[in-house]
């Protein structure tokens, strides 16, 4: 166990430098990058002595690439350390001793099988000739590592692959999850078994799952024939059916975006969300990100950016949905920093790079679209609840109480009541949040919204080792290591697979 400790000025004026170390995408060696702003784009600049220059485009929109940076919290963390510092970020993975968020979501690859052959995937057994598939027993070891970490195990565990349903032992691993106290329990899966085998679909559902993230490219032929080799829309539309008769409301949709493929449906998404509000919370646009193996034309076309999305969003759903709706994930910190000090226990902090990823949650109301930004003055609330968890956090046992009533009285000044959807009784929610069980009132906020996010995974072109060291997604592996996904997927995936894999002539 290792607290972080480390001066939050030198960080952050650290932060605004325009250096920042990255890898060479073809060799991987660590080598330095520069982030500048030019003609209102944000770029990364690198070069390697070996294998030459490398220009990467990391915002089309440099005022809103600082917004992001403007609207960053971070605060120290409690992180488990498994493996010692030796070669350096980000070689040292498991996770070492320089790293500063802990394991929150984490990832567990249950099969690298597939029952379907995309040709944008980087995991599938069919194209490597390898099998990975750890034992039932082997998994339910790592998630006991995972419940056993301190002083906060992570929320939530995805069961993903590969394609995760191919295993029939699937249900008997959520049980196992559910078993631990595992709060939030997630398959990512392409929906192909859970569309045609209802009574899988069953077991998984009895066994205690919580979330579907269900890979959904669009709505048109043509973006699922260049992703996933042939149109998969009926199916998932079978899917969505086939919960919704089963009861369920926890579906969040997870688009793979690129350009000149599904860019153009980013609107269209949202909107089939809301049509089927009663199954779907969430939305979670993932641009698509390349293997060092990928040209730089490849990657100059198909790249898309998180501004890039954004502005798509604002105009192919007419504004009802605007890029200032969106804010980076660490803004969210002053929340849990506030439950923090105000139960004196130690909590998780979602410390994640501001340009990992953005989102909002969207309310429906009449066929309309209302982020909540609309009602309520987040950025005042947020700077509000820090200023009271200052007082809290130093004051005694006086001073709490009175600044408890007072933060919970004063949460209404924030809130535009008459813009608010008619059905939600947002101060309730928040006073539930702070006095009593965060999780039970987030969920109810969550079955009342659309969660619309973006993670923009990193690739070997535009690797950060400043985004990858706060890294929240972590990986687990059956040898007890944790490795932040970004890392995992560019660095260390290959080898990894080379020694946990047979050969399937074997
Ligand atoms: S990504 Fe994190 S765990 Fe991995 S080497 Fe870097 S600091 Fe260490
Ligand atoms: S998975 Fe990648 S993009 Fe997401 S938080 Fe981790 S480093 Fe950032």
């Amino acid at each position: 166990m290792l607290l972080i400790l480390f001066d939050k000025g030198e960080y952050l004026q650290s932060r605004y430098m325009r250096t920042t170390e990255s890898i060479c995408p073809i060799c991987q060696k660590r080598i330095m990058a520069d982030i500048k702003e030019v003609e209102n784009e944000i770029i990364m600049e690198k070069q390697c002595d070996e294998h030459g220059f490398f220009s990467e485009i990391l915002s089309i929109d440099a005022e809103y690439y600082k917004r992001l940076e403007r609207l960053d919290h971070f605060v120290e963390n409690t992180v488990s350390k498994r493996k010692i510092k030796d070669m350096g970020c980000p070689y040292d993975c498991g996770l070492c001793p320089d790293h500063l968020t802990p394991s929150i979501f984490v990832n567990i690859d249950i099969t690298n099988r597939c029952n379907m052959n995309c040709p944008i995937c980087f995991a599938s057994a069919g194209s490597t000739k390898r099998l990975y598939e750890p034992s039932f027993e082997d998994l339910v070891k790592m998630l006991q590592m995972m419940t056993s970490i301190k002083p906060n195990p992570p929320f939530a565990v995805q069961f993903s692959g590969g394609e995760p349903t191919v295993r029939d032992d699937l249900p008997q691993l959520i049980k196992a999850a559910k078993d631990m106290g595992i709060p939030q329990i997630q398959v990512a899966t392409n929906g192909k078994r859970f569309a045609k085998d209802k009574d899988y679909l069953k077991r998984v559902i009895d066994a205690g799952i919580n979330t579907y993230y269900l890979q959904f490219d669009g709505l048109c032929p043509s973006s699922y024939e260049k992703f996933r080799g042939y149109d998969t829309f009926p199916e998932k539309r079978i899917v969505i059916e086939n919960l919704r008769n089963f009861g369920e409301t926890s579906v969040v949709l997870v688009p793979t975006v690129s350009k000149t493929v599904n860019d153009d449906e980013l609107g269209d998404i949202i909107y089939f969300a809301r049509d089927n509000f009663d199954v779907i919370r969430g939305i979670n646009f993932q641009p698509l990100s390349f293997s060092g193996r990928a040209s730089k034309e490849e990657v100059k076309r198909y790249r898309i950016t998180i501004t890039d999305l954004v502005t798509r969003i604002e105009d192919q759903t007419n504004g009802e949905i605007g890029k200032e709706d969106f804010y980076p994930i660490p803004f969210v910190v002053p929340v849990s920093r506030f439950i923090e000090s105000l139960r004196g226990v130690k909590m998780p902090h979602f410390t994640t790079h501001p340009q990992c990823g953005v989102a909002t949650y969207v309310f429906v109301q009449d066929g309309k679209l209302i982020p909540i930004t609309r009602f309520v003055d987040v950025e005042g609330f947020f700077e509000y609840l820090n200023e009271r968890e200052e007082k809290i956090r130093c004051g005694g046992k006086i001073t709490k109480g009175i600044e408890i009533s007072r933060t919970l009285k004063n949460l209404g000044s924030f809130i535009e009541k008459e813009k608010m959807p008619r059905d939600l009784n947002l101060l309730d929610i928040a006073r539930g949040i702070f006095s009593s069980s965060e999780k039970e009132y987030l969920a109810k906020l969550h079955r009342k919204s659309i969660f619309i996010g973006t993670m923009h995974f990193m690739d070997p072109f535009n690797f950060d080792l400043s985004r990858v060291k706060r890294c929240a997604i972590h990986y687990a592996l059956p040898d007890g290591s944790f490795i932040p996904f970004c890392t995992y997927n560019s660095i260390h995936r290959e080898g990894i697979e080379k020694q946990l894999t047979t050969s399937i002539n074997e």
